[in-house]
């Protein structure tokens, strides 16, 4: 099973990133939208360290870090696996605050847990299928709220005695916005608008809401950390993953994907390589007049969303999301393109015939269960 490509001493190329151009993450955008901005922050350090040759995959891969953040290490916080799942809500201590600071360079304040949002965050976590629950209930150690965070959320590796464990971050200016007005905002900074005047919308069942989308979302990278549905989940914790025997559910990403960044060939298409979210690669790279064909392709692959096309762990979050929101069979999720005012294109991605297979294929596994 391949689990990620080494060095080729021959060529001395890094493989995840092979003819994909370096872009700093100084390039992020304001967002207040993204989702997993810490992942797609690796993927950008992944750039720019493959730049410099293929060392960075040696040191990261083998050997354990020389130290921790102290905020990095299980015992930090004082976490027990029995309590509720809603009480790890957390102020963030001043050793993560400075950190996501300084991953983003904002003047972050946390924000504490309004009764709305405590209510959504508990209508959230109850629709969690059990697999995602068991999973937050035994590796999520924090949850917190910030305001103005450039992305939706984020989740982060924790380490304990006996793997990885999680933090989790929130935009707290999602709470009270639907899941098809996030995605909306989300899918529009793909692209600039032009005079071909394309718009692309989201709909999704409108009750849904923004927070459990991302909820579920960040949930499924959880899981990920703690049982390794891909061959890793970033390349900072490929040194703790490869000890990890991996889950059943690998096959859906070793075979689809050639590299952390890279689909195999036959899944790949033009456009693909064009998809940059929230101004990261120096985004947006499309233009409003490539969207049809960009979705046109996307129809006849294996992805159920454009943000799923750009990592492997981002696939899996967005497949099992859609795979957990729709075990309830009035669940709506839909791609529309406009025109003038005019509704001229709908793609149903849960339908897409790639799509099907792989969601049948984890409903064979039991994945969500
Ligand atoms: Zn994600």
């Amino acid at each position: 099973m391949q689990i990620f490509r080494r060095c080729s001493p021959e060529k001395q190329q890094c493989g995840p990133n092979r003819g994909r151009s370096p872009q700093g993450p100084g390039q992020r955008q304001k967002a207040g939208l993204s989702v997993c901005s810490g992942l797609l922050l690796f993927a950008l350090i992944m750039l720019v360290v493959s730049a410099n040759g293929c060392h960075f995959q040696d040191r990261v891969e083998h050997t354990p870090p020389a130290s921790l953040p102290i905020w990095r290490q299980l015992t930090f916080f004082r976490f027990q696996s029995q309590s509720p799942i809603l009480q790890r809500f957390a102020r963030l201590q001043p050793e993560i605050l400075q950190y996501v600071r300084e991953l983003d360079k904002r003047p972050y304040q946390d924000s504490g847990l309004s009764a709305t949002a405590r209510l959504e965050l508990q209508q959230a976590l109850q629709q969690l299928p059990p697999r995602l629950q068991r999973a937050l209930q035994e590796r999520l150690v924090q949850i917190s709220f910030i305001k103005g965070f450039m992305s939706s959320g984020m989740t982060d590796y924790v380490v304990g005695p006996d793997g990885l464990y999680a933090v989790m971050f929130i935009n707290a200016d999602i709470i009270g916005q639907s899941m098809s007005a996030l995605l909306t905002a989300k899918e529009r900074t793909m692209y600039k608008p032009d005079q071909s005047g394309w718009q692309v919308q989201i709909k999704t069942s409108p009750r849904m809401s923004a927070l459990t989308y991302i909820l579920t979302h960040e949930a499924v990278h959880v899981l990920d950390l703690k049982e390794r549905l891909t061959p890793y989940v970033e390349p900072s914790v490929i040194y703790w993953q490869e000890k990890q025997p991996p889950a059943a559910e690998i096959e859906l990403f070793t075979d689809l994907w050639r590299e952390y960044m890279q689909p195999a060939k036959a899944a790949d298409f033009a456009l693909r390589s064009k998809v940059a979210f929230y101004g990261f690669r120096g985004g947006p790279l499309l233009t409003a007049a490539q969207l049809p064909q960009l979705y046109s392709d996307l129809q006849k692959s294996p992805w159920l969303s454009a943000y799923s096309t750009i990592i492997w762990p981002e696939d899996l979050a967005e497949l099992m999301t859609y795979a957990s929101f729709s075990r309830n069979p009035s669940f709506q999720y839909s791609i529309e393109l406009w025109q003038a005012g005019q509704r001229k294109q709908v793609y149903q991605p849960l339908q897409f015939p790639g799509v099907k297979a792989r969601l049948a294929r984890l409903q064979e596994l039991q994945s969500l269960d």
